[in-house]
């Protein structure tokens, strides 16, 4: 069967998976301006913009072949686990004929979880879909050590750009690797070519270092976050997001009662501005808020959606926060409308803010 997916971040970690359980796989085009403006017209005008976003995604995946699309639920009091209800019944209207497969907590539904890997096992071992699994989360680990080097020495390249394209040679050598020798080889490789950019020296203490912060979707996906990272890294800051691909598979997979992964810290650090469960990455995106503090970012970005309901309430405890930590934070509110010409105006001046503040402090 021709399968696609939510085009969310590295996309050679969703696609090498499906090719190793012998799938054909379509992988949906970058979100562009076309995406959206699909996305925009066929999904309700109060969605929130991840909803519409991945509408436009589906209908290119559809255009291109796609037959079944493989997703994640959500779950809570936010419209994360109605998505595929929205999505599948827009295209039913449109008469797109697709088959959706929605993973969700294997927790929440552990009959569910299995019956879904059994329909995308096909006639694959046991023993291969795990070596398979197991594979893929060695690949998106080794992904995520060589983003967060990426996020960090574009700050000071010389020649702009480079880390930028290195980062999409790795994603190619990684996308060609299918046994353990090859992805050792291209981690290697990876670690290379980061290893050749030539970096200006700056001191420590003018270096500047910006969290993002925010719902997944908007904080994981370039294409329709205006490239945030690679914009603070153009201004000379290093960047680190609160969600990476590794970090959420090791939250979502441990068991509660065992489960003491870096989540489970960043959701203790958020229960006194959020005490109880509001949907989304919410409660997250203050913890994040204020783990960055305590390890010495200098501030951090907010990406709220346009209609998000957690990151709007989320939004509206960030100036409390501000106050009682002193860490500078900026929302930006990302829809259809958002403009890289408008949000980079105030980008700057949020680092020249953060610059006079530290300067301040040094002097
Ligand atoms: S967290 Fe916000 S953007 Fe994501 S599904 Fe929920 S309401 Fe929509």
């Amino acid at each position: 069967m021709k399968v696609s997916f939510p085009y969310m971040g590295t996309t050679v970690v969703y696609k090498k998976l499906l090719e190793l359980l012998g799938h054909e796989v379509i992988v949906p085009p970058k979100p562009s301006q076309r995406t959206i403006n699909l996305g925009v017209k066929y999904s309700p005008e109060f969605a929130c913009f991840p909803l519409k976003v991945i509408m436009g995604s589906y209908i290119e995946a559809i255009e291109k072949g796609a037959e079944v699309i493989i997703t994640s639920g959500g779950h809570g009091p936010c419209r994360a686990g109605f998505y595929e209800k929205v999505h599948s019944k827009i295209l039913q209207a449109e008469n797109h004929d697709v088959e959706f497969i929605v993973f969700d907590s294997m927790f929440r539904n552990f009959k569910g979880f299995f019956r879904n890997i059994y329909r995308i096992k096909q006639n694959n071992s046991w023993y291969k879909v795990s070596q398979s699994l197991l594979f893929v989360y060695n690949m998106i680990k080794k992904l995520d050590i060589l983003e967060k080097e990426v996020e960090t020495i574009r700050a000071y390249e010389i020649r702009k750009g480079e880390t930028t394209r290195a980062w999409e040679k790795i994603q190619d050598l990684f996308d060609k690797a299918s046994t353990k020798k090859e992805l050792e080889g291209a981690f290697n490789k990876g670690t290379q070519l980061l290893r050749e950019i030539k970096q200006e020296k700056v001191h420590d203490s003018n270096k500047i270092r910006i969290g993002i912060v925010g719902e997944i979707y908007v904080v994981m996906e370039a294409s329709i976050n205006m490239k945030i990272e690679e914009i603070l890294g153009s201004l000379g800051a290093e960047v680190e997001r609160s969600q990476y691909l590794s970090q959420w598979i090791n939250y979502n997979v441990t068991p509660k009662f065992i489960n003491r992964t870096h989540e489970m810290e960043i959701l203790k650090k958020g229960e006194k501005y959020i005490p109880i469960p509001i949907g989304g990455h919410a409660k997250q995106t203050v913890g994040h808020i204020v783990d960055f503090n305590e390890r010495g970012f200098d501030g951090v970005i907010h990406l709220m959606p346009f209609a998000c309901l957690p990151e709007l309430v989320s939004q509206s405890i960030i100036p409390k926060i501000t106050e009682e930590l002193g860490i500078p934070v900026l929302t930006l509110a990302i829809d259809e409308q958002a403009g890289t010409a408008n949000s980079l105006t105030r980008i700057e001046a949020f680092l020249d803010l953060i610059q006079g503040k530290k300067s301040k402090k040094i002097s």
